[in-house]
């Protein structure tokens, strides 16, 4: 029997983040494989860019802002319509020691990392289960399972995701919508650029044997996406309130 190679042609894809590294990868992959996509991110230029690239719609969106999350939820539905998939990307790391942490960056990191999935899940939710389909994806981390020092606020916050996630896996299951979490290693995105420096940087990190993996590799944001449209796929139907690690082998848990 011949592959289909647009499994997912005829649905609407939600990506926030969408409009740089992971979750830009994301977004041209879902559309790859025939979705509609809504670009949702802060970085309003480039997530036009994306959306022009892919032949999308795009929105300027803070995650972290509920009324502005339902409005982009309404403008969304018009534009692309209602999410089949919905897959939370955006996010910012933080690196802070907990004695004396800043009460606003610990804020900040929860808001976005995962009040942000909340956001927009609470909106979609009920129209997915409704509809009888549904794949939410979020985009968790090894440091929500092993957190290093001064990675307790991004930890907690990407820890909390994996929980959200399954939290959101059984309440939808009997409506056919299932809730995952990818959980990255080391990906070369411009967030990673910003924190570890340049590619040789990043290479030599993957190969040291505090933050590296067994492969010795650099993630590239495809790996991720990858893992992500698996799990879109509608023959992963019974695929629920997992996590996917996608890392190299750096964490087997
Ligand atoms: P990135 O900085 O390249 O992309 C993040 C995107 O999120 C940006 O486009 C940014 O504008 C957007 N964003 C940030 N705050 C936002 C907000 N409040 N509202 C809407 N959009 C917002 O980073 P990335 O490396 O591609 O990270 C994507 C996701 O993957 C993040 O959730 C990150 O925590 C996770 N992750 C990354 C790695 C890695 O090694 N890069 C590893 C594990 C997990």
């Amino acid at each position: 029997m011949a592959e289909n190679l647009d499994p997912l042609r005829g649905r609407v894809a939600w990506v926030t983040g969408a409009a740089s590294g992971i979750g830009r990868a994301i977004a041209y992959k879902l559309a790859e494989q025939g979705a509609r996509v809504g670009v949702i991110d802060l970085a309003e230029e480039a997530a036009l860019h994306v959306a022009e690239k892919l032949g999308g719609s795009a929105i300027a969106c803070d995650v972290s802002d509920a009324g502005a999350v339902r409005s982009a939820t309404r403008d969304l539905e018009q534009r692309v319509g209602p999410p089949d998939i919905l897959v939370n990307a955006a996010g910012i790391a933080h690196g802070e020691a907990v004695a004396g942490h800043d009460e606003r960056s610990w804020r900040r990191v929860l808001d976005i990392n995962l009040t942000g999935p909340f956001h927009f899940t609470r909106e979609i939710l009920s129209g997915m289960m409704e509809r009888g389909f549904g794949r939410i994806v979020n985009i968790s981390s090894g440091s929500g399972v092993r957190v290093g020092a001064g990675a307790a606020a991004y930890g907690t916050s990407k820890g909390g995701l994996i929980a959200f996630t399954r939290g959101v896996a059984n309440e939808a299951a009997a409506a056919g919508v299932t809730a995952n979490a990818v959980a990255p290693g080391l990906v070369d995105t411009p967030m990673t650029r910003q924190a570890m420096g340049d590619a040789e940087q990043l290479a030599s990190a993957a190969r040291s044997s505090d933050i590296g993996n067994p492969m010795g590799i650099v993630l590239q944001p495809e790996d991720i996406a990858h893992a992500v449209a698996f799990l879109c796929h509608p023959d992963s139907r019974g695929i629920t309130g997992q996590v996917l690690h996608v890392n190299g082998g750096s964490l087997m848990p």
